[in-house]
């Protein structure tokens, strides 16, 4: 049996016995492929409509995650009718009622203090910028060129080990987040929204690197499905092998639910 066929068979087995699906995707890598830069890593229109095809059918509810901050990811899946979570777990849009996790008083001035130290740090790195997020900061490092990467990495890890007492810094293939520890990360915006939509649902989450370890972790606490995407993705229970596979995987659900 196919990777793509035990998973139809997992959500249909669930909809014999009137489970709705919770289907949730990360978008940077999962749904979309990556790009040279995040303002043109775009949502490819095969996969929009499919995702738009899985909203309208009964008994399905879809969601897209990512760190990207709430207003960018909504903008750039452009659809209406989904969940929405940005800021990896920290903002979240139930269908169309906005929640956010509340920072501490002190955190403010602790994440000025960390950008300022960072913008230090990058400033000696051509091709390394700083991404601002609401209540985080994403590092990324993908245009770095391989001569200044060991030296930016270690001088990163060093520094992040001063930050451990405040923030969590997750390291990804091509970027670091650091997000206050204590806040909502991905695991908590999947519960908020499968509470949201259906508590007695099938939830089916896809996602490509360590930054979705936390909904992977909650999906299978409740009995989901975890798909990683890609060679980066924590472990998962199905792998599929791009964003390109996992839209062609989408349409064939989206298919099969609606004859
Ligand atoms: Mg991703």
């Amino acid at each position: 049996m196919t990777v793509e066929s035990a998973i139809l068979q997992r959500l249909f087995d669930a909809r014999k016995h009137d489970q709705p699906w919770v289907l949730l995707f990360d978008y940077d890598g999962t749904l979309a492929p990556y790009s040279a830069h995040p303002s043109t890593a775009k949502l490819p229109p095969e996969t929009r409509s499919v995702l738009a095809q899985l909203r309208d059918t009964p008994g399905v509810f879809a969601g897209v995650l990512s760190g990207r901050p709430l207003a960018d990811v909504r903008r750039m899946v452009g659809l209406k009718g989904l969940y929405y979570s940005g800021s990896g777990g920290m903002e979240l849009d139930l269908l169309g009622v906005e929640k956010n996790w509340h920072d501490h008083p002190d955190f403010r001035e602790r994440l000025h203090h960390a950008h300022s130290y960072l913008t230090r740090i990058v400033e000696r790195y051509p091709g390394v910028w700083i991404e601002t997020k609401p209540f985080s900061r994403t590092i990324h490092f993908r245009s770095i060129g391989r001569k200044g990467q060991s030296a930016f990495l270690r001088e990163m890890n060093g520094y992040l080990q001063r930050l451990e007492s405040h923030f969590r810094a997750v390291c990804m293939a091509q970027a670091f987040e650091i997000s206050p520890i204590g806040a909502w990360n991905k695991g908590d915006a999947v519960r908020w929204i499968v509470e949201d939509a259906c508590r007695d649902g099938i939830c089916l989450y896809a996602g490509d690197e360590r930054n979705d370890q936390d909904a992977f972790e909650m999906v299978r606490s409740l009995g989901g499905v975890t798909i990683g995407v890609g060679p980066n993705a924590p472990q998962a229970e199905y792998r599929l092998g791009a964003p390109q596979d996992l839209t062609a995987f989408l349409r064939r659900v989206a298919h099969q639910a609606s004859c």
